[in-house]
């Protein structure tokens, strides 16, 4: 077994990006990176411009791979790789998932890992698609120390920011929080400018003043022009913030927290969908606010 061979199952807008940043900058020249997607042909066009090795099945993908990166959907999917690649994972290999999903989905896979000397770690990431693109995720972590410090330096090749939160569970609670505190902001954004083109100012304008006041954000700052635009073809979908919401709230309610807010953006963007939204934007909560009078 060669010691820095990396594979890469989940080839979506994230992890497409992510394999090529550890395929350029791979700390030791000329890493090998094995790549999987179940979708076909999506493995095989990933190498043709990458270059390493293609796979639709995970379990040949992880094959002679002491580090595994999954960037995937959610619970479902991650519990079908796990089942797929810890009988035939090595001992003592490291596997990070980027994946958002449950704190629980990753403490059982974290469980089973460790019961073939198998290191796992939670470590959903913000920061989008362009993010992913530029190489510049933050990535919240959640496991073991020891296993945190063999995969900072891999995450570096598409990460800025690298942070271990706590054991098991904790990269996703911490994902969880982050949503928790932008949905609610989006749709006020959404609210805000709704109520500034309805009263005939130039939306514009209002944008550029209030972003250099107190009600600035990131999502004012990238997602308001578009929002105005009523452009969604971009970005992080209204099915992947659902589940996002989805997420959230079960945890909350576990802990018996009201997460009112997050409740009731988490309802509107189920009418985002009922209007045919599911892949835009979750932004488009903007086109459910100018449609709601
Ligand atoms: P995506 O749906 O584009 O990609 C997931 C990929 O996994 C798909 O290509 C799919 O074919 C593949 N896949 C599914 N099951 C598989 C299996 N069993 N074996 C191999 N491949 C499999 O999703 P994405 O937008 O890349 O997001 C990935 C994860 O990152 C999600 O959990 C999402 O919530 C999270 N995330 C996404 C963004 C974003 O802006 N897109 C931002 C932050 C976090």
């Amino acid at each position: 077994m060669s010691t820095s061979r990396i594979a890469v199952i989940g080839l979506g807008r994230m992890g497409w990006h992510m394999a090529a940043h550890l395929a350029t900058k791979g700390s030791d020249s000329g890493r090998a990176v094995s790549v999987c997607d179940v979708v076909p042909g999506v493995a095989q066009k990933w190498v043709d411009e990458n270059g390493g090795t293609a796979f639709t099945d995970a379990a040949a993908a992880v094959e002679g791979c002491d580090i595994v990166i999954t960037s995937l959907p959610a619970d479902r999917e991650l519990f079908a790789v796990a089942d797929a690649i810890l009988p035939v994972l090595s001992e003592g290999s490291l596997w990070v998932d980027h994946s958002t999903t449950s704190a629980e989905g990753a403490r059982v896979v974290h469980a089973r890992g460790a019961e073939k000397n198998v290191a796992f770690l939670d470590a959903p990431v913000s920061g989008g698609v362009d993010g992913a693109r530029n190489g510049t995720l933050t990535v919240m972590a959640g496991g073991d120390r020891e296993a945190f410090d063999r995969a900072e330096k891999i995450m570096g090749a598409y990460a800025a920011r690298v942070t271990l939160m706590g054991s098991s569970g904790a990269g996703q609670i911490t994902k969880m929080t982050n949503q928790i505190c932008v949905v609610g902001l989006c749709q006020a954004l959404a609210e805000g400018l709704d109520f500034a083109e309805s009263a005939g100012l130039d939306v514009s304008k209002v944008i550029h003043v209030m972003l250099q006041g107190s009600s600035a954000s990131w999502q004012m700052a990238n997602r308001a022009e578009k929002m105005l635009a009523g452009e969604y073809n971009y970005g992080f979908s209204t099915t992947l913030m659902r589940k996002d919401v989805g997420l959230a709230l079960d945890e909350a309610k576990s802990m018996n927290v009201p997460l009112p807010v997050t409740t009731m953006v988490g309802q509107m963007l189920a009418e985002v969908s009922e209007m045919g939204g599911d892949a835009w934007d979750w932004c488009s909560l903007m086109e459910r606010q100018r449609h709601s009078h």
